[in-house]
């Protein structure tokens, strides 16, 4: 298994294809993803490319994982959720669809429904006004 820098997800990273800002560093970016399963459904990515957990080196997981900490507490407070799921898969078998190591940050509230994985595309005006909404979290 290889990493493909072709892939949407690095594309995005290139600034090919356009995304929802919610955090971005020197090693990192962080942006809503646009098939939300809960509100405030965001995910966070490392610059430098890895097909995912597997392949990935230890020094790209040190700041990846501040910024997941550092975007799941802005999302916890900008959703007022009770707390946050931290999702992520590895290949087809596990449910992984693109193929650049990535973290899914889910706020959630006590008995809330979570909608099926990559399933509908969300309002791109309400994923701007959810980004800022987590970006003044932060
Ligand atoms: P997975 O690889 O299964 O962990 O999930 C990939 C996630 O990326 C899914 O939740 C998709 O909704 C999401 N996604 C796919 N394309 C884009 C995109 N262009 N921008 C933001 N999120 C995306």
């Amino acid at each position: 298994m290889t990493y493909d820098p072709n892939n949407i997800f690095a594309k995005i990273l290139r600034g090919e294809i356009p995304c929802h800002k919610t955090y971005e560093d020197e090693h990192t970016l962080a942006f809503m993803d646009v098939m939300p399963q809960v509100e405030g459904h965001c995910l966070v990515i490392p610059k430098v490319g890895s097909r995912n957990l597997l392949d990935a080196e230890l020094s790209t997981l040190t700041p990846l994982m501040a910024t997941v900490q550092k975007v799941a507490r802005a999302a916890k407070t900008a959703f007022k959720a009770d707390g946050v799921q931290i999702r992520q898969y590895n290949e087809p078998a596990a449910g992984q669809t693109v193929f650049h190591l990535h973290f899914h940050i889910m706020p959630m509230n006590e008995g809330q429904a979570i909608r099926p994985h990559a399933g509908k595309m969300a309002d791109q005006g309400l994923l701007a006004k959810q980004a800022e909404m987590i970006r003044n979290a932060l």
